[in-house]
């Protein structure tokens, strides 16, 4: 069973994904790191945020991998050619150079291709953009999650403190989400959008426990058990894009 859940930035995807994969024995994937591992790698190569070609060649020959820390359940390191990039994605410069990266249809064909095969093996929560209109539009359940933008950047200024990483000026937070949000939305390939079957949830009205809940029991509704297995942290953790 695929979970889709799709939304701006900062609308709590993050946290809201492992929870309910950690509730119903999911194992789950996050796709926007995936697009920030390649724009860091271009910055890293020297290449041309508009360089389409280039950008299309990194996401096809540098893989992609997602390990466990010790003793996390959730596979939150992220590796690129073998390099551990888990903080350095989340600086205030790959905020700014994912968006152009993430625009480009040979990166995303790239990506999109890594994240079915992923999601093919298992019982998978998958958080982005796209995921319910693009990667699996046959997905069980979707979901497109939103809070208002002041309350998106409130949390990603927490997040950031807490990561000791990325930009805590809560204007120029704002500014960021709201500048990717436009960039996502009205980019050609893949939009920002919901899908036509995806259910709404504000979580600027419910509580992260609310959200969690509500996308548990549309998988239950769907079949999902906390039994179901097949994409425990195990297999998250042998991941390879
Ligand atoms: O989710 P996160 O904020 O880490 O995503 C970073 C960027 O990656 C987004 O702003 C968007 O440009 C891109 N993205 C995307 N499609 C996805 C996931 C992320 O275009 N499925």
């Amino acid at each position: 069973m695929i979970i889709a859940i799709d939304g701006p930035s900062g609308a709590g995807k993050s946290t809201v994904a492992r929870s309910v994969a950690q509730e119903l024995g999911f194992a789950c994937l996050d796709t926007g790191a995936m697009y920030r591992a390649i724009a860091w790698q271009a910055r890293e190569n020297g290449v041309a945020l508009d360089d389409g070609e280039a950008l299309g060649e990194i996401a096809r020959t540098f893989p992609i991998e997602f390990r466990h820390f010790e003793g996390d359940p959730h596979p939150r390191q992220v590796l690129i050619g073998g390099t551990d990039v888990t903080d350095a994605i989340r600086t205030f410069e790959i905020d700014k150079a994912v968006s152009p990266v993430s625009a480009e249809p040979l990166v995303r064909e790239a990506l999109v291709e890594q994240q079915r095969r992923i999601g093919r093996a298992g019982n998978y929560v998958v958080e982005g953009r796209d995921i319910g209109t693009v990667v699996f539009p046959d997905a069980e359940v979707k979901v497109f999650l939103t809070a208002s933008d002041e309350v998106r950047a409130e949390r990603r200024v927490r997040q950031n403190a807490e990561r000791g990483v990325g930009s805590t000026d809560y204007d120029e937070v704002l500014a960021d989400l709201r500048r990717r949000d436009d960039y996502d939305s009205s980019r050609a390939a893949s939009p920002l959008r919901p899908a036509e079957d995806a259910v709404m949830l504000d979580s600027t009205e419910l509580s992260r426990e609310e959200v969690i809940a509500e996308i548990c029991a549309l998988a239950r509704e769907k079949g999902a058990s906390a039994t179901d297995g097949g994409a425990s942290g195990e297999a998250a953790s042998q991941q390879k894009a």
